[in-house]
């Protein structure tokens, strides 16, 4: 089956003048097939937000393909772009800043049906009536405004743009962060329901693992520009392989009070390095509490595992066992 979207080899470097630049993507490469949803994991300053500015090509990639359905749009010009945007659609972070304040709720989710000519005067109204009542929202709110609003309406009304036209690919970067704890739930379980019933692929980018659990069926996991580990997120949770992904999985917090005060943690030391000047070698040694020498001047590959699970970047996962860090 042809893939929604494949990325091979993307690299996205910005300029920091003195000659200096910022690699902020460095030669990522994934796939998502039709009805899927990838969940891409990492902590702020890993290139996950990039490369979702990539896919929507908001910002041109220095190297490296892009495909949309089998489309090459790594150097398509925008006015080649303009109809495929009908199929790929964004959720922002914060729904306050994403939509314009002037316009009624009701001009705003019916923007995408104007822009590409889909449907004007009453069904165009119809259409939007019906998508804010598929996101949870009275159809009557379309007269009103974004300061008039909760964040969670907000957030809501920000979905129902994007998923308007029916698109094939929806890019959701960091949907619920910007949220209260009370709202995120309600949000998640929204996106998931959407997108069983309509059937969209997903890039859900996100710093938090937990809030990927239920809705991702692949997680893959980004570190300081490059992929480190992916697999089925039953996989992933169930057996975490890179040191990175173990550290996040044991950050995530979990439900259950007593699971979350009897489990072990792995603390990373410092920051994330400056993507001005990434460490030699495998990029985490940095922090990596099981680095060994050879950690710190040759690059591990992402290859897969000896065992067939999903592909790891890390020498000690792919060359011989599997630390367990909560043992250290
Ligand atoms: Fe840690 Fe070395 Fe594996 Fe990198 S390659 S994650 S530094 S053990």
């Amino acid at each position: 089956m042809t893939p929604v979207l494949e990325i091979d080899g993307l690299v996205k470097h910005f300029g920091a003048g003195r000659g200096q630049a910022v690699h902020a993507v460095d030669g990522a490469s994934l796939s998502i097939a039709p009805g899927e949803v990838l969940g891409l994991v990492g902590e702020s300053g890993s290139g996950k937000s990039t490369v979702g500015r990539c896919i929507l090509r908001l910002t041109d990639p220095t190297a490296g393909t892009i495909r949309l359905d089998d489309t090459d749009i790594t150097h398509l010009s925008r006015r080649a772009l303009r109809p495929l945007r009908r199929d790929v659609h964004i959720v922002f972070q914060d729904p306050y800043s994403s939509l314009n304040p002037r316009f009624s709720v009701g001009r705003i989710v019916g923007e995408p049906l104007r822009r590409h000519r889909v449907a004007s005067g009453r069904e165009l109204a119809d259409r939007v009536a019906a998508m804010l009542e598929r996101v949870g929202l009275a159809a009557s709110l379309s007269r009103r405004y974004p300061h008039e609003l909760s964040g969670g309406q907000r957030q809501r009304v920000g979905l129902a743009r994007s998923l308007i036209l029916e698109p094939k690919l929806v890019v959701a970067d960091e949907p619920v962060s910007a949220l209260d704890v009370s709202v995120q739930a309600s949000v998640l379980n929204l996106m998931t329901d959407l997108q069983r019933d309509m059937g969209f692929s997903c890039l859900f980018i996100t710093h938090d693992l937990s809030v990927v659990k239920y809705l991702a069926d692949r997680i893959a996991v980004m570190y300081l520009g490059q992929i480190v580990e992916t697999g089925p997120a039953a996989e992933i949770f169930a057996s975490p392989q890179h040191p990175y992904t173990q550290a996040l999985l044991s950050a995530a917090p979990v439900p259950d009070p007593v699971e979350q005060r009897e489990r072990s943690r792995v603390v990373l030391g410092g920051d994330i390095p400056s993507p001005l000047d990434p460490p030699a070698g495998c990029r985490f040694h940095t922090r990596c509490p099981v680095a060994v020498e050879r950690c710190r001047t040759e690059e591990p590959a992402l290859v897969s595992r000896r065992d067939g699970g999903g592909p790891v970047a890390c020498h000690l996962v792919t060359g011989a066992d599997v630390p367990d860090l909560t043992a250290i």
